[in-house]
């Protein structure tokens, strides 16, 4: 297996080529010329291995798709301008008209806006069960299931599937899997390995890792990711411009030491949390009170860096003063930056995609401070309700 260090680094890369630069090039160009009409046509017949138009191939994005493939474990991978164009490309080249989906409860938001709303415009239909019980896939199956979606862990209360027990299930009956493996990062869970056939990002997370870019990826077989390219990439055209490609480069290179770090940051936060008396419970995979614990030890090397707490109270006023009160967690949406965040479910007070989560549930993004810092205030804030 290549080493991860050296798939960030030189992995990828024809340094000779760019002047010997150690960073790699950003080719902030649209189209590429030349020399004579027989070397325009071959180029035109192979659009995916030649440049011809940014919309398919460009030199940026080769060095990143090279490094996010090995660090997957997949053979090829595709870039796209956000996580929301990797998925639906995902899910829409492997589904016809008539056709049905199996996906996890509680997916990310607009993935189920994306089932419930879009697809069954095209006669594509979806029944969503819990993932937790391999039973239930099963249950679910019909003979026009062509896609199992899967999330895991998911990013508000982490249930996670037995990877492998789901990918042989759905080998068995000829289904693709799908798997958004956003929280764990290609760092912390390769689900290609246990034989899941296409992992999708939101590399806005994680791969940037700085809050500055919004990206995604696609990472599968070579058959598939030339299925997609020559479909759904080329007409949909929801590229990565060559800059935030570079963003994403920039981030490849510290993913490893601050998954570690979130890991470290989290895990204190827990053990702080599971402790005190104004939080009921607190979710995070890696966690010894996590029903799953064992299974994310399983398939996962580490936890991430985002864990819920139920506060000790359904007083929406109160639990605002805590949001409110912190001061070293930020008020946001997303996660994977630098900066630590929290999300409290009561946000979607009339908003039937969260009726399913508790309006006690408060979402927390450890980030890359220092870790005393935020137990602090945490405590602080705490102590208002
Ligand atoms: C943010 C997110 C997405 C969507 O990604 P974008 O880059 O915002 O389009 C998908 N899945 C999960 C789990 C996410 O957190």
């Amino acid at each position: 297996m290549t080493n991860t260090s050296h798939i960030i680094n030189m992995f990828g890369e024809d340094n000779a080529e760019y002047f010997n630069a150690i960073a790699p090039p950003i080719i902030q160009t649209s189209n590429f010329r030349f020399k004579n009409i027989d070397q325009l046509r071959k180029a035109i017949k192979n659009e995916k291995e030649s440049f011809v138009y940014s919309r398919g191939n460009n030199p940026t994005l080769i060095i990143l798709s090279k490094k996010l493939a090995a660090l997957e474990g997949a053979e090829d991978t595709l870039l796209f301008a956000s996580g929301m164009a990797a998925i639906s490309n995902a899910i829409l080249s492997n589904i016809n008209n008539g056709e049905h989906i199996i996906c996890v409860n509680k997916p990310y938001s607009w993935t189920s806006h994306l089932l419930k709303n879009l697809l069954p415009r095209f006669g594509v239909e979806h029944t969503f069960i819990d993932g937790t019980d391999l039973e239930n896939f099963n249950k679910a199956r019909q003979k026009n299931t062509r896609i199992i979606y899967l999330e895991s862990p998911n990013s508000w209360t982490f249930e996670m599937q037995d990877l492998s027990a789901v990918a042989q299930f759905a080998k068995k009956h000829k289904i693709t899997t799908i798997i958004d493996n956003s929280y764990s990062s290609p760092i912390n869970q390769q689900p290609i390995k246990h034989g899941i056939d296409i992992v999708v990002h939101s590399a806005t997370k994680y791969i940037g890792g700085h809050s500055d870019t919004v990206a995604g990826v696609l990472c599968s077989n070579k058959a598939m990711i030339e299925k997609v390219f020559n479909n759904e990439y080329m007409t949909f055209g929801g590229i990565i411009a060559p800059f935030n490609a570079w963003l994403l480069l920039r981030g490849l290179r510290t993913l490893p030491l601050r998954m570690e770090r979130h890991a470290k940051t989290a895990q204190t936060m827990v053990t702080f949390l599971e402790k005190h008396p104004k939080v009921i419970k607190v979710f995070y995979p890696y966690s010894e009170s996590f029903p799953q614990f064992n299974l994310a030890k399983k398939q996962m090397k580490q936890g991430g860096g985002l864990l819920s707490i139920l506060l000790n109270t359904k007083d929406v006023k109160k639990i605002e003063t805590f949001c409110n009160a912190l001061k070293h967690f930020q008020l946001a949406v997303s996660w994977g930056g630098y900066e630590s965040l929290v999300f409290p479910v009561c946000t979607f007070v009339d908003d039937e995609r969260f009726s399913e989560l508790p309006i006690n549930l408060v979402r927390l993004y450890a980030g890359l401070e220092d870790e005393q810092l935020l137990i602090n205030d945490l405590t602080q804030a705490l102590k208002k309700i």
